[in-house]
């Protein structure tokens, strides 16, 4: 059974502004759920309607098979923890784990044992005594969770609580956050704009652009099966190349032209010269060593090189394409490109993805 449902959730601001337009997802019991979108998408507002910190202007909110549209935020069941942890500053870590407990006047052995076990498992036990203006960002990052954690909700709402932290450090709370949700097996929704975060810890990614949703899938059907020409760009790093053109029938068969490209396209039937956007991933090309007879051959002036260990990142002129270049990525290449290099990259014609020049949608 769905344990977090949200219908045709709406966000209308006084002043008339729509945040959140039409929103519906549902989480089963401990999934992972990733709400990602550029500033401004409706993340937050979703989040915040969630916790009933806003009030929704239409659309149902359950949890555990429960309306609670209607309930104060206290009664719902949720623990939310934000960007900035606002944590007490007088008080000392433990009585900032121990106060969702205090407030519900639960006993004093109890909130002692909890506030124990909770440090150990998020291995902050030795700074119990410190106050928050002792403790490095990390770990009053940790005292956040930890008292969103001792209150075992139904629901964990967490809205950027990374972001605040240097590139290491968010690396290494990735991980421990996910294995973290895993253990406890609380349902998660996740608000990030970090597109690495939404596809190393969702179960389920929902993609949001101008408060609606574009498209909700595993991360693997977003990043392979993108449904929209804004996910297939929101998603990878280098961006997606997009390529402007027109797909002809000829036969049977469907070619996608541009310019002097092109490149059959497989399982696609639509009416000759319809204009769309071939998108293709950086890491879909082969990197020809002699010159070839294939039209899918894209050749150019090596504008950028980023070399980052394990793979490179090469960027060259392209006029046709967005942004007037390419990335492709070579994973253990030997070849070793320098700027200002000629160099032919083949397309591959697996993976590709075709979308209505028009709407984005795909074909
Ligand atoms: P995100 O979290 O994706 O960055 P938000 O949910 O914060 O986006 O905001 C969505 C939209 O709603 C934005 O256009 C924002 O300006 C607007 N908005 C957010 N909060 C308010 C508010 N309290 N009053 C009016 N408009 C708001």
């Amino acid at each position: 059974m769905s344990h977090l449902v949200l219908s045709q959730l709406t966000k209308t601001y006084a002043g008339g502004s729509d945040a959140v337009r039409g929103v519906s997802f549902m989480a089963t019991q401990g999934e992972f759920i990733v709400l990602v979108g550029p500033s401004g998408c409706g993340k937050s507002t979703t989040l915040r309607m969630i916790a009933g910190l806003e009030e929704a202007t239409s659309g149902d909110i359950l949890i555990g098979g429960k309306r609670v549209n209607d309930l104060a935020p206290k009664d719902r069941d949720v623990a939310m923890v934000f960007q900035n942890y606002a944590l007490y500053p007088h008080l000392s870590v433990y009585e900032n784990i121990a106060f969702p407990l205090l407030i519900k006047k639960t006993d004093k052995a109890i909130i002692d044992r909890e506030v124990r076990s909770v440090a150990e498992l998020l291995s902050i036990n030795r700074l119990l005594d410190r106050k928050p203006k002792e403790l490095s960002g990390g770990e009053r990052q940790r005292v956040a969770l930890g008292r969103a954690i001792v209150r075992k909700p139904q629901v964990f709402l967490f809205d950027e609580p990374l972001s605040n932290l240097d590139a290491a450090l968010r690396t290494e709370m990735r991980a421990e956050l996910k294995s973290l949700q895993q253990r406890l097996g609380t349902t998660m929704v996740y608000v990030t704009h970090d597109q690495t975060e939404a596809m190393t810890m969702g179960d389920t990614i929902v993609v949001m652009n101008k408060g609606l949703v574009e498209q909700t899938g595993s991360p693997r059907e977003i990043y392979e099966t993108p449904k929209t020409a804004f996910v297939a760009r929101f998603l990878g790093a280098p961006t997606i190349n997009m390529i402007k053109g027109t797909l002809k029938t000829i036969g049977e068969n469907t070619l996608f032209t541009s310019g002097g490209f092109s490149i059959p396209i497989a399982g696609i039937s639509v009416e000759d010269n319809r204009e769309v956007f071939l998108g293709i991933r950086p890491e879909s090309f082969m990197v020809g060593t002699c010159s070839t007879d294939s039209n899918a051959t894209i050749e150019g002036t090596v504008l950028l090189v980023e070399r980052l260990g394990s793979v490179t990142h090469c960027y060259i002129e392209y006029p046709s394409a967005e942004r007037g270049k390419i990335a492709a990525t070579l994973i253990h290449h030997e070849t070793k490109p320098q700027i200002g290099d000629r160099m032919s990259i083949i397309v591959r014609e697996q993976g590709l993805h075709i979308f209505d020049a028009a709407t984005g949608v795909r074909l």
